[in-house]
């Protein structure tokens, strides 16, 4: 790495400042306030994680580059998040190390935040310690001695309140000083003494770095910080990217650590809270009483088994009451949108190809990803209203006791919520789940929670088969079944969490060490930035996926065009064509019969007709494969009645129930949709959450087997439903 190509460039480049802590520190605040509102956003390479970077002018140093990194508590490489940090402060995976680092501290934490910049020191990264939160910090009663600081870390440190911009110009001035005089930099060195058998590991580590080293580290004490790195973070299931040579040593010793019986976690980090405990009480002054009453009394309540579930369940009910019905109208007005789009491109375009595939193919497929948009902001506004505040900390405490016995983490707790509305940003939700183990297991049960994408497939076959006149009491069946629906998708998500993780995800759950935070009140602009950001990120990473789908699918639906006949003519238009005398055409099913997607739902025919599925719904299924609500328009095609049949359309159900098998009985009894409706809850039918899993896990066998446990499982729930069905005389 350091040839003379590099350290030519290194004299002419910006110099680099990380900005790193614990999440919630205000990394940040204090980012966006020293830059201003310059901040470019890009992505670390070849990962979803987000890199904001920005550019502040500094007297001495000039003009430097700040970097926004992703907080963590820790930095092993368990998370993808702590990855990034990692990978960030070393300078690894093409990223140049930065010249210094500002370590932001939440002041009203401030003991468990010292394990962070422990670990950033160890490393030998010139840094700064911003002592941030100031504020609440004294709203506590808390009272920080600096001088006591900087003689213990030997490091320049600053209290500021970022939210109020109190302290940015001493940050400024600190910083300045760190880079000028950033040559003759010495590290503070190590705070504890690693016993005498991790010293003889790390020994052998540091001889295999020495040879083997790709990226420059300063001196001996920051190879031993990357010796125990390596240590703690290589793991026989992951694909964190080291040298072969280095992953094979590291695992090597990890295994005779686990032969001898050493526990490399407590050892260090036990010896690190060690120091820690000894330096607090020189640091940390705290008036009696003041914080303690105000948090503790509320904790009372809200961590109170019985009056803390009874508030949990209130908020929940309020999250889905928000999911479900506040987002409706929004939803109704996307919807309405796309069709004016839809009507504006027929009445440009003449009639024909182009108009088909603009408005029923690119219009109708990204309107249909578009829709779930105000549910995905409702969620992630209550997730970061509830998280901002210190409340999910709290109710992840409460439901650990409940998830504990089924062998998932209680911060689990979010991505599964989060998975009612959708499995994409629920998988990226996991991320705050440190243990890989635990994250892996919530990865592969978070599909199984129903999605909103199912809502349009549940809606349409229980309209169908079971009309909304049917009551048992007051209530009518066609809810019961929706309910019934969504209880046993969530028992389904559990139960399989708990086989998963007592045989393929064997292990040892990491108790959860959760720090419950102070109670603040949200920002609103973190919190607008925040939706912000997530609707992007859902737009464009679904947006683009389901789009090529769309256009994909709408190809094999409508070629080859129809033998003999028009040929300037798709079999789709020709289908759609028939909207206008409402009654189907009788060559129209052929075509589509004929067409690609015909002929793999013929071929899969076979497969299917276990389950009571005809060619029809096997169309339905490939199509569905790529996005669950792609079911209901490949439906509507099908039928004859055109691509803007929505689930609400009589004209759609009438068709379906009108439909016969070859041999006369009807297609649609209430067993085949029953099967349906299994098969829909259990199947991996979502190529963007494949793509996410890919991503997120960085294992395509992990990905593989979601896409296979998935798939076989449905296959096999639906067999045991139609076919139990069809022995007790039903269907
Ligand atoms: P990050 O996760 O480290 O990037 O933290 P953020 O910058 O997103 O801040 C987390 C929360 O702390 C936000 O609600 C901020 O408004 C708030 N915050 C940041 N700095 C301060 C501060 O100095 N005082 C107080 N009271 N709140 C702050
Ligand atoms: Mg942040």
């Amino acid at each position: 790495m350091a040839s003379t190509a590099s350290s030519r460039t290194l004299q002419t480049r910006a110099l680099t400042v990380a900005v790193v802590g614990n999440p919630n520190s205000g990394k940040t605040t204090l980012f966006n306030a020293l830059t201003g509102a310059n901040a470019r956003i890009g992505n670390y390479p070849g990962i979803t994680v987000e890199r904001r970077t920005g550019f502040l002018d500094l007297s001495r140093s000039g003009r430097v580059e700040l970097v926004d990194v992703p907080g963590t508590y820790s930095l092993t490489a368990r998370s993808l998040d702590e990855e990034v940090a990692i990978n960030v402060l070393l300078g690894r995976k093409g990223l140049e190390r930065p010249d210094a680092a500002l370590v932001v501290l939440d002041a009203t934490t401030l003991a468990r935040n010292l394990y962070f910049l422990m670990q950033v020191l160890e490393f030998e990264i010139p840094v700064v310690a911003v002592l941030n939160m100031q504020d609440a910090a004294a709203d506590d009663g808390i009272e920080l001695d600096l001088a006591a600081f900087r003689e213990i870390f030997k490091v320049p440190v600053v209290a500021t309140t970022a939210r109020r911009r109190q302290g940015l110009q001493e940050v400024r001035t600190a910083l300045d000083e760190l880079l000028v005089r950033r040559k003759d930099y010495s590290a503070p060195g190590w705070f504890w003494t690693p016993d005498p058998d991790l010293s003889r590991d790390l020994d052998e580590l540091e001889a295999a770095i020495a040879t083997e080293v790709r990226f420059p580290l300063p001196s001996i004490n920051g190879r031993r910080a990357f010796a125990l790195w390596l240590l703690m973070s290589v793991q026989a299931d992951s694909e964190l990217v080291v040298r072969p040579r280095l992953r094979a040593l590291s695992l090597a010793i990890q295994e005779r650590q686990r032969e001898t019986g050493y526990d490399l976690e407590t050892a260090t980090i036990g010896q690190r809270y060690a120091f820690i405990d000894r330096v607090a009480r020189r640091l940390v002054r705290q008036a009696p009483g003041k914080r303690a009453s105000r948090t503790d009394r509320i904790d009372a309540v809200l961590t109170h088994p019985l009056w803390g579930s009874l508030v949990f369940l209130v908020i929940m009910g309020t999250v889905f009451q928000a999911l479900f019905s506040w987002s409706e109208p929004a939803m109704l007005l996307v919807e309405d949108l796309f069709a004016r789009l839809a009507l504006g491109v027929e009445s440009l375009i003449p009639n024909g190809f182009v108009q088909e595939l603009i408005s029923d193919g690119i219009i109708a497929g990204v309107g249909g990803v578009v829709v779930f948009l105000p549910q995905i902001l409702f969620l992630f506004l209550f997730i970061t209203l509830l998280e901002g505040s210190g409340y999910l900390a709290r109710a992840a405490f409460l439901v650990d006791r409940l998830m504990r016995r089924i062998g998932l983490q209680g911060q689990a707790f979010v991505p599964m919520l989060s998975g009612f509305a959708c499995a994409i940003p629920a998988i990226m939700a996991t991320r705050t789940i440190e243990n890989r183990r635990d994250r892996m297991l919530t990865i592969m049960v978070v599909p199984l929670m129903s999605c909103s994408a199912r809502l349009p497939v549940f809606i349409l076959i229980i309209a169908l088969l079971f009309p909304a006149e049917e009551k048992v009491g007051f209530i009518s069946v066609g809810s019961l079944m929706m309910l019934g629906l969504y209880l046993l998708s969530t028992l389904l998500a559990l139960a399989a969490a708990a086989v998963l993780g007592r045989t393929v995800l064997k292990g040892r759950r990491q108790p959860l060490l959760l720090e419950l935070p102070p109670y603040r009140l949200p920002d609103p602009k973190t919190v607008l930035m925040t939706l912000w950001e997530r609707a992007r990120v859902f737009l464009v990473s679904a947006g683009t996926i389901i789009l090529t789908i769309t256009i994909l699918l709408w190809f094999l639906l409508s070629f080859p065009l129809a033998g003999g006949g028009e040929p300037e003519q798709p079999a789709l238009a020709a289908a759609v064509g028939s909207t206008d005398q409402q009654t189907a055409d009788p060559g129209q099913a052929a075509r589509l019969q004929s067409s690609y997607a015909g002929r793999i739902g013929n071929f899969l025919e076979p497969a299917l007709a276990p389950l009571g599925f005809d060619w029809k719904i096997g169309i339905g299924l490939v199509g569905a494969f790529a996005a669950r609500e792609v079911f209901v328009s490949t439906m509507g095609v099908i039928y004859g009645l055109g691509e803007e049949t929505d689930a609400e359309n009589l004209g759609l159900r009438e068709a379906m129930r009108r439909d016969r098998r070859p041999d006369g009985r009807p297609l649609w009894t209430p067993l085949v949709g029953a099967s349906l409706l299994v098969f829909f809850l259990v199947a991996m039918q979502c190529m963007s959450t494949l793509a996410v899993t890919r991503r997120e896990t960085r294992s395509w066998r992990w990905t593989g087997f979601m896409l296979v446990y998935l798939t076989g499982g449905a296959y096999v729930a639906s067999l045991l439903v139609y076919q139990g069905g069809r022995l007790f005389g039903l269907g």
